[in-house]
């Protein structure tokens, strides 16, 4: 056997062997343009620190959840996730638990997870971005949509109030604050939904053409090897 052709087989065999982690979603897309660097339209970071861990909410049946053990923490969660070209927190506010998954909920799609917390607590920003809706809407209640570029989007519904920095069409940085959990909108109770969506928000549909991802399907920022 020819050593070359053997080894190249090797070669597949591994990469074969890395394959086991699912595929991350491939998006396309420009970056948001924050100017130069130093530009004053470079958004500072904030210092929102993502909670390591998520359990599931006592006494809720959850649908769609990832798997959970015993005592109901989910397994395998990771808190900093890489979604095409953009790293961010799976889960943008803390100390609250999952009151439901992405998917179809009695009969119809559920396109975030629900996040809940008592009280109700601050959200953030999941990753640099600009912010590109900051309005009312009869489902969504007061609703933040950040583009995060490279196609990545992410949505923050059922807000109780915007934060008083919050402006639309400006650019925010990772862990600022983007508004106070609240249950506006068809909301039972207060949570926060939170969405992750990918596509290209300059099409006539706008956010409604975007794609709802799971956030519990990308791998972890350390995953890479970074
Ligand atoms: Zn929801």
């Amino acid at each position: 056997m020819n050593l070359r052709r053997a080894a190249f087989g090797l070669a597949l065999m591994m990469l074969g062997a890395c394959a086991t982690q699912p595929a991350p979603v491939i998006v396309y897309g420009p970056p948001v343009d924050y100017g130069p660097p130093g530009d004053a339209r470079n958004p500072p970071q904030g210092t929102f620190q993502p909670n390591a861990y998520l359990r599931q909410c006592l006494g809720m049946s959850v649908s769609n959840s990832p798997p959970v053990d015993g005592e109901r923490w989910v397994v395998d969660f990771k808190p900093v996730i890489v979604v095409g070209q953009v790293v961010m927190v799976a889960v943008p506010v803390n100390d609250v638990c999952l009151g439901s998954g992405i998917g179809l909920r009695g009969g119809r799609p559920h396109d975030g997870i629900d996040l809940i917390s008592n009280p109700p607590g601050t959200i953030y920003a999941a990753a640099p971005g600009r912010v590109i809706e900051m309005r009312w809407s009869s489902g969504y209640g007061n609703q933040v949509l950040i583009d995060h570029g490279h196609g990545v989007y992410t949505r923050y519904a059922h807000l109780d109030s915007f934060d008083l920095g919050l402006q639309l069409g400006a650019a925010i940085g990772y862990g600022q604050p983007v508004g106070l959990m609240g249950a506006t909108g068809n909301a039972e109770g207060p949570h926060l939904h939170f969405e992750i969506l990918t596509g290209n928000y300059d099409n006539p549909l706008g956010s409604k053409g975007l794609v709802p991802q799971d956030p519990f399907s990308f791998p972890a920022y350390t995953d890479l090897g970074y």
